[in-house]
């Protein structure tokens, strides 16, 4: 076994010192440790990028700085090239290797590629281990050796594989007892403001950082799993653990919460169990989504299904921009959509109907919606993001069938009953009576006379009929998978 006098770990989506492998296989192996985060002025200062995930990853970084401070350490926060900055701090504190964890983002595949290839060239180790996905992209196969694309049969190998093997939080105690001191680490850039790299952040982002991952993740346990299966569509009951941006910027580990979800199960009855299930399926999920994209990273620019490829869709920029805007005359989505560019992040079942929305009543490609969603949201992972829009747009693995049309009345008068959450987002929507606000333009005249509320004043008529939209939708995917078979 190689050793070394002094490692680097090289930190990117897993801005933590518990439960994390990387720092662990570093500190196995290493006398010391120092911690690094490069920044990346092309990526920040890029269109796929926006305010809500640049102002998360900042506000961890903070706080990654200041427990690495408490522990008499410091992080060394570099900003340029790769490869360039790294060999020179492995220069600086005299490094010898560098340890990392995986990303299956194709981009960063490649750059960790050429980061190993250029470090390498000057002698310096180059070490990826898994740890931002609970199951590593092959660790959940079929006998055969292919890859799952449904995701049914993925859970329940997804199960199975826990059960004989856990992957149990990593114990990282020894590895802090390793951290380089300030000294070692030397004068190193503050984290910087994100309107350096010209994002505006409003108040109501979200911000973070491994404390206050821990905080969300027992606060989501203690209160809110026992219910999740029955409160997790609910956009007004708040139900899910908005874990979300700290699973992406790796605040907090993947295993972490799995071991969380399994224990609160081992100790329910069977109703709190199921419930665990519901959840825990959803944290298979995002590693089924993590493992098509390692392995299909064409999904990253493309339809999964042939017959994506061949939808006839609209660009009528003017019904795009309704969409963004949260102007389509229609309140759940509208009201989603004002939740989305507040908060920088938005409930799943809402991100389902608004992409719904976008992809088939309004027939625009799946992609300028998921770059919207790229630059709005605090969360925002290539896999997650592209899963659930190919998904949503009938394109994808395992997608939604392309027949099935959400319509956003029933979603909304099944989802927000009294209409709570788009009243809290609409508020020209307050004084209407629950059986109508998810259809504003059936108030009767009287009833809106009565209100005070004007239609096309207030709050603007659909952009597009329902009926029309859904049989127009129907037929174009209709012909698209035609196009396909012959
Ligand atoms: P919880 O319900 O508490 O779930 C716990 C965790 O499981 C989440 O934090 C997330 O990491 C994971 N998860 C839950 N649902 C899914 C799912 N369907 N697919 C993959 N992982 C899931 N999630 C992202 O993390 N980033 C994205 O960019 C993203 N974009 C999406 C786009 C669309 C169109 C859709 C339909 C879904 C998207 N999702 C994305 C998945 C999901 O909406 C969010 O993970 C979830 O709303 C986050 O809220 P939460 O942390 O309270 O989730």
């Amino acid at each position: 076994m190689t050793t070394y006098r002094r490692s680097i770990v090289w930190l990117r989506r897993d801005l933590r010192l518990h439960d994390n492998v990387a720092l662990a296989r570093a500190a196995a192996v290493s006398d010391e440790v120092v911690c690094a985060f490069v920044l990346d002025p092309e990526l920040l200062r890029g269109p796929r990028v926006g305010a809500p995930i640049v102002g998360f990853f900042f506000s961890a970084l903070a706080g990654l700085r200041a427990s690495l401070r408490e522990h008499g350490s410091d992080l060394a926060l570099l900003e340029g090239d790769f490869a360039e900055e790294l060999a020179a701090l492995a220069k600086r504190v005299d490094a010898q290797a560098v340890f990392a964890n995986e990303d299956y983002d194709p981009s960063a595949i490649a750059r960790d590629a050429a980061v190993t290839k250029a470090l390498g060239a000057r002698g310096i180790a180059v070490q990826f281990s898994t740890d931002h996905v609970y199951m590593g992209a092959d660790d959940v196969v079929q006998e055969s050796g292919k890859i799952y694309t449904v995701f049914t049969p993925y859970r329940k190998r997804w199960t199975a594989t826990h059960e004989r093997e856990p992957r149990g939080p990593i114990a990282t105690r020894t590895a802090i007892g390793k951290l380089a001191s300030r000294a070692t680490i030397g004068a190193t850039r503050d984290v910087p403001e994100p309107a350096k790299y010209g994002h505006t952040m409003l108040p109501t982002y979200p911000l973070g950082d491994e404390a206050t991952a821990k905080k969300a993740l027992t606060a989501f346990i203690k209160a809110k799993i026992d219910t999740y299966g029955e409160h997790r569509n609910d956009p007004a009951l708040d139900g899910t653990s908005h874990l979300s941006p700290h699973l992406r910027a790796g605040t907090i580990s993947i295993r972490t919460c799995v071991a969380a979800a399994f224990d609160a199960r081992a100790n329910g009855d069977e109703t709190q169990r199921k419930n665990a299930d519901v959840w825990i399926a959803e944290l298979a999920w995002r590693d089924f989504y993590q493992q098509l994209l390692k392995h299909v990273p064409r999904v990253a620019d493309e339809p999964f299904l042939a017959s994506g490829k061949k939808i006839a869709y609209i660009a009528n920029d003017a019904e795009y921009a309704a969409w963004e805007e949260g102007r389509t005359g229609y309140p759940i989505v509208d009201a989603a959509m004002r939740q989305i560019a507040t908060y920088g992040w938005m409930h799943n079942r809402l991100r389902m109907i608004v992409a719904s929305f976008l992809t088939k009543h309004q027939l625009h490609d799946y992609r300028e919606g998921e770059r919207y969603f790229e630059r709005q949201l605090a969360d925002a992972d290539l896999a997650a993001n592209n899963g659930g829009w190919q998904w949503s747009a009938s394109t994808g693995v395992d997608p939604q069938p392309y027949f099935r049309v959400f319509s956003p009345m029933l979603q909304g008068q099944n989802y927000d009953p009294e209409g709570t959450f788009v009243k809290a987002m609409l508020p020209a929507l307050a004084k209407l009576p629950p059986k109508y606000v998810h259809a504003p333009w059936t108030l009767p005249p009287v009833l809106a006379a009565d209100l005070g509320f004007e239609l096309g004043r207030d709050y603007p008529e659909p952009i597009v009929d329902h009926a029309v939209a859904r049989a127009r939708a129907l037929d174009t995917y209709g012909k698209a998978l035609a196009r396909v078979k012959s």
